[in-house]
Parts: C-alpha cells; sequence; structure tokens
C-alpha cells in the first residue's frame, strides 16, 4: 500500500513538472517569437481573443448599432431612420425572412477573419466570432424569444470539401448564448450551386432558386426560427431558405450573421 502511494505521489509530481515546463517554455516562446495579429500582421501587443488578434484590430471591427434596418438588420443613418426605418438598399427589396440582423459591417479585419474561417481551415477564429456574438446578443437582447435556430446548410460535395460548415459551427454558438436547440435535420441543400460572391444579384436568385429542401417541417410550424449563416450581403441565400420555410407556418423567420 505504501510503495503504491509512493508511486502515486511521483507521478502526480512529474505531471505538475511537466506541466511547469510547458508553461515556462510557452512564455519564453511568447517572448522570442511574440504571437502575430492574424489581420494586422503585427506582434500582439494586447491579448485580445486568446491572442489572435489585437486589441486595435478587436476594436476597430465596425459593429452595427440601433436603430437597425427593419429589413436586413444593418445600422441606419439617421436620414434613413426617421424617413421609412429602412436602409436605402432594402427600400425596393423584399425578402421572405422578417427581420435580419448582422454583428459588424462586412469589411477590414473582419472580412478577412471570415473569410480565412470559411475557406481556410482556421477554426480557432471562432474565438473572435464567440466574443462579437455575446457582446452583440447581450448589448442589444434581441432574439431572446426564439425557439428553433437553422443553420444554413452546405451541398454534402461542399461540405466533404470543406471539412465543416461554417453556420452549422456559428448556429452551435448562437445555441450556447441563447439557450435554444440547433436543428439541423430540417433545412438541406439538395443542388450544388455557384459561388454567389461573383454573380450579380439577378443571377444570384437564378442560381439558389430552389437548391433548399425542408425535411420534418412540422417542427417549424408555428415556431419563430432563427436562420444563421456567416455573411449577409444581397440576403439572396437567406431570403430563398426562408421561402421554403414559410411553407410550414412559421410564426416568425429571423436572420443572425456575424456581417452584412
Ligand atoms: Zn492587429
Ligand atoms: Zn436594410
Amino acid at each position: 500500500m505504501m510503495e503504491l502511494l509512493t508511486k502515486l505521489t511521483k507521478l502526480l509530481l512529474n505531471v505538475n513538472m511537466v506541466k511547469m515546463l510547458k508553461t515556462i517554455l510557452e512564455s519564453f516562446i511568447n517572448i522570442v517569437y511574440p504571437p502575430i495579429c492574424v489581420t494586422c500582421n503585427k506582434p500582439n501587443g494586447l491579448r485580445e481573443n486568446q491572442g489572435l488578434i489585437c486589441h486595435e484590430c478587436y476594436y476597430g471591427i465596425k459593429r452595427h448599432i440601433p436603430p437597425f434596418c427593419l429589413k436586413c438588420g444593418r445600422g441606419l443613418n439617421s436620414l434613413e431612420s426617421i424617413s421609412s426605418g429602412v436602409c436605402r438598399g432594402c427600400a425596393k427589396k423584399h425578402y421572405y425572412f422578417d427581420q435580419a440582423y448582422s454583428m459588424c459591417v462586412y469589411d477590414g479585419p473582419i472580412k478577412e477573419l471570415i473569410h480565412r474561417f470559411k475557406y481556410n481551415y482556421k477554426l480557432q477564429y471562432k474565438t473572435v466570432f464567440e466574443n462579437l456574438l455575446k457582446e452583440f446578443l447581450q448589448s442589444f437582447n434581441v432574439l431572446r424569444d426564439i425557439d428553433l435556430i437553422i443553420p444554413i446548410p452546405l451541398h454534402p460535395v461542399k461540405l466533404r470539401e470543406r471539412e465543416y460548415n461554417q453556420s452549422q459551427i456559428l448556429a452551435a454558438m448562437a445555441s450556447q448564448i441563447l439557450q435554444k436547440p440547433v436543428g439541423s435535420d430540417i433545412l438541406s441543400r439538395s443542388r450544388n450551386t455557384k459561388p454567389q460572391i461573383d454573380l450579380k444579384e439577378e443571377a444570384r436568385m437564378k442560381n439558389i432558386h430552389g437548391c433548399f429542401t425542408v425535411k420534418n417541417g412540422d417542427k417549424v410550424k408555428s415556431k419563430q426560427i432563427l436562420l444563421v449563416d456567416d455573411v449577409l450581403t444581397t440576403g439572396t441565400t437567406l431570403s430563398e431558405a426562408a421561402r421554403m420555410l414559410k411553407q410550414h407556418q412559421p410564426e416568425k423567420i429571423c436572420v443572425l450573421t456575424l456581417a452584412s
């Protein structure tokens, strides 16, 4: 028994020693090679978001602030908010979703971060998005009443290429913060579409029309749905997904994206 105890003590001491050595080594590496900010490439001064992005870049990300456009959720200028409550881009537009919200303006450091997150397997950036999402949802106290979160799906072929669906990751984050479930078995992409980024608005609509299929539509009925995607630009993809879901009589469809 004593022998076993001595062995156990030695083992624990060894584990602690290894941990301590690891911390010392990491601090040493950080001094010699300070972590580089992913957006401005300078050594991080203040550590934000686990050292991924510097203080200046993080607070330099332009956030949308109220009043929000009653359609797309972009921050309105005073003239727009007085005249109609919707932004100039939305004045003549119809979306099938009821209200979108977006945390940031799609420009600068956030654009770069989202691009890397989506195409370069840089999953570690999700910490930055998580912080922005928390900040947004807690500051403006929106989307508290939703019942179910649905991510915009990727086509299975694209999912195999990219290995993960960025919208699914964002939906899981929103689910954690809002304490609402994610429905991943409802919306699927039955047709592999061309990337929307290279297309004009009319071509985008044509490209995306009819590409989504709804299964288990009864889960949507009379519910407040939150559709989640990384970016809202023209809103075509999200509107098309909402159009398909609307056929199953949800009470309301809101949208949440990182940037617009
Ligand atoms: Zn920076
Ligand atoms: Zn708008």
